[in-house]
């Protein structure tokens, strides 16, 4: 089966530890803190594999974690940055977040993306030491890595894509007129992954075409493969829909062809509307009046029609030549546009759990929501330190501070955040 849509976690690498340590001199009974940085985690990194048409591999490896950072030591000594891993897609894979579905990246390029970001090492004790705390005996935690699930999406990146019923020729056309070689049969869906092929008219003007799996009634609603074909065309520039002209398999074509616009509309309005024309294929086992009756319907109905015997090659160049002329005055491919994250409403109170460690009069507070809060904190902008506030007061963190007796000038520290508590 070919397998166009993924769901896998990713968890990038969380930060070592800082170290308590404190220097040992001779003769001196405790020297100063000398406890070294954790290493930052790994980060989880997506990239295209150009030899990859499938996202088959996913099916069986579903988590992709990266390496922790390792913890500080003695003498100053930073942790070891965690490995990162690298994730190979195909091109054309869409990346989105599970939980909100906003997409995260489109892997049409070369360029490596980073989808989930290692946490940072924690401080070790050396940088604790103030003129009224010299032997500092904490040092931070490191952050955790982003850890989540995404969904992988396949959407080809074509110039053009072909529309029909299955056996109506899609594959036969492709191998005439490219390097690609699909498989041809006489029989339903044999083309069960994508392919690509390159078509040249001419110099120096070329496009890219492509074969998907057939589509069926229903294909919309999920049945058979033509949910996945339906995936694939979202980005293509322009379609041509090819008809068995000839009913050779007992269908009518124009049934043939209101079906699958049927289809393509209940998919996607816009799709339905991108610029479509029409291959009516198989004439050497036409008449001339069902050749006739098919065009009399598409010049009816505004299309651009087109003779074609796929297998003899004949009409295949007068297609490709049109197509070309047509792709010139159409926008280029579409790209999916990266979401932002939507910014949580810190306000409203569930969900927020944190913990409180306190060592040496310093009030450390935990979380992993707090660090996505201080990430959108703005401590610069007074209205969003307002905001910070008000979030640390709604959430319970102030009243527990109070419960385990935090007192005026005591620090608070919240991850890279520390400040005096103030009533
Ligand atoms: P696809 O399922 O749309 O990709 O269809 P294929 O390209 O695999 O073709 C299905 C069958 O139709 C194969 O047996 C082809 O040889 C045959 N075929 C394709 N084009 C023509 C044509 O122009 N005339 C005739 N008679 N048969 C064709
Ligand atoms: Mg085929």
């Amino acid at each position: 089966m070919f397998i166009d849509i993924a769901k896998i976690t990713v968890c990038a690498g969380d930060g070592g530890n800082g170290a308590v340590s404190f220097r040992r001199e001779k003769y001196v009974a405790a020297g100063g803190p000398d406890g070294g940085d954790g290493g930052k985690g790994g980060d989880v990194i997506f990239k295209v594999d150009t030899n990859l048409s499938t996202l088959a591999d996913f099916r069986y490896k579903r988590k992709y974690s990266a390496q922790n950072g390792a913890n500080g030591g003695a003498k100053k000594c930073a942790g070891k940055t965690g490995e990162s891993i690298t994730v190979y897609v195909p091109q054309g894979t869409v990346v989105r977040e599970a939980e909100s579905g906003r997409v995260l990246a489109d892997l049409s390029t070369d360029e490596p993306v980073v989808i989930a970001r290692g946490g940072r090492g924690g401080w070790g004790n050396q940088h604790f030491a103030t003129p009224t705390r010299q032997i500092p005996r904490f040092a931070k935690r490191g952050n955790p890595g982003e850890c989540f699930e995404v969904i992988l999406e396949l959407k080809l990146l074509a110039d053009v894509g072909l529309l029909g019923f299955p056996n109506v020729g899609k594959s036969t056309l492709l191998s005439m007129v490219s390097e690609a070689r699909p498989e041809i049969a006489n029989y339903h869906f044999t083309t069960i992954t994508p392919k690509l092929g390159v078509v040249r008219i001419g110099e120096g003007s070329s496009f890219v075409m492509a074969d998907i799996p057939g589509l069926i009634e229903g294909a919309s609603r999920g049945i058979g493969l033509g949910h996945a074909f339906l995936r694939h065309v979202e980005r293509c520039r322009m379609l041509i829909h090819i008809v068995d002209v000839a009913g050779s398999e007992g269908r009518d074509p124009i049934e043939d062809f209101e079906t699958i616009n049927r289809e393509l509309k209940s998919f996607s309005e816009e799709l339905s509307e991108r610029e479509q024309i029409v291959a009516g294929n198989k004439c050497d086992l036409a008449t001339d009046e069902q050749i006739e009756r098919f065009r009399k319907y598409c010049e009816d109905n505004g299309y651009e029609f087109f003779e074609l015997t796929a297998a003899a090659r004949q009409g295949v160049d007068e297609l490709m030549k049109y197509t070309a002329q047509k792709l010139q005055s159409l926008p280029p491919i579409k790209r999916f546009e990266i979401q932002p994250a939507e910014k949580p409403d810190f306000t409203k109170t569930g969900n927020q759990e944190f913990t409180i460690t306190v060592e040496d009069d310093v009030y450390i507070v935990e979380g992993r929501w707090l660090l996505k809060l201080l990430e959108v904190t703005d401590f610069e902008d007074s209205e969003s330190a307002q905001y910070f506030q008000r979030v640390l007061n709604l959430s319970g963190i102030i009243d527990a501070l109070r419960e385990k007796g935090i007192s005026e000038g005591d620090t608070v520290s919240i991850y890279d955040l520390e400040f005096e508590f103030t009533n």
